[in-house]
């Protein structure tokens, strides 16, 4: 049998992210289920911003490495889903990093998405978006968003 190191491909690379003080730092392994970049109106709350870039990830695959007890998060009632979202944002600085659906159960089967807030990478990723969400709601300037339609199922 011919055995040699996996194509590089195979290796599920490894990236980090962290809020702006550094207090809440995770990893990333492997690519994104989907993701989205987010038009609504409460993102754009939560962050300040014009919209979020939000990357759907298995639970597997995101770890927390420092400041889990920074951790704080709002549930957010009113989301333009229906769906309750805890919020989880760094309690020294404020950064939105995570998002949770508050749904235990997504089509028969355990929610064990967990959602980045991507802007917290710190280093850029290649990725693209796959869809956009609440376009109704997109700030008017925003435009020319590329997105990389895959993963249909989601
Ligand atoms: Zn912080
Ligand atoms: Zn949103």
């Amino acid at each position: 049998m011919a055995s040699g190191p996996p194509p590089t491909s195979a290796v599920p690379v490894a990236r980090t992210g962290s809020c702006l003080c550094r207090a809440v730092k995770y990893e990333v392994t492997g690519e994104p289920v989907t993701i989205r970049v987010c038009h609504c109106g409460n993102c754009k709350k939560a962050t300040g911003a014009a919209f979020m870039t939000n990357g759907f990830f298995k639970e597997s695959q995101v770890r927390i490495l420092a400041g889990e007890d920074m951790l704080k998060f709002y549930a957010d009632p009113g989301t333009a889903s229906g769906t309750p979202l805890n919020r989880y944002f760094c309690g020294n600085c404020g950064s939105n990093v995570f998002l949770r659906s508050q749904i235990k159960v997504l089509n028969g089967k355990k929610n064990d998405l967990h959602i980045v807030a991507l802007g917290t990478l710190d280093e850029v990723a290649e990725w693209k978006p796959n869809t956009e969400i609440f376009k109704e709601q997109k700030t008017h300037f925003v435009t020319g968003i590329e997105v990389q339609t895959r993963n249909p199922k989601l």
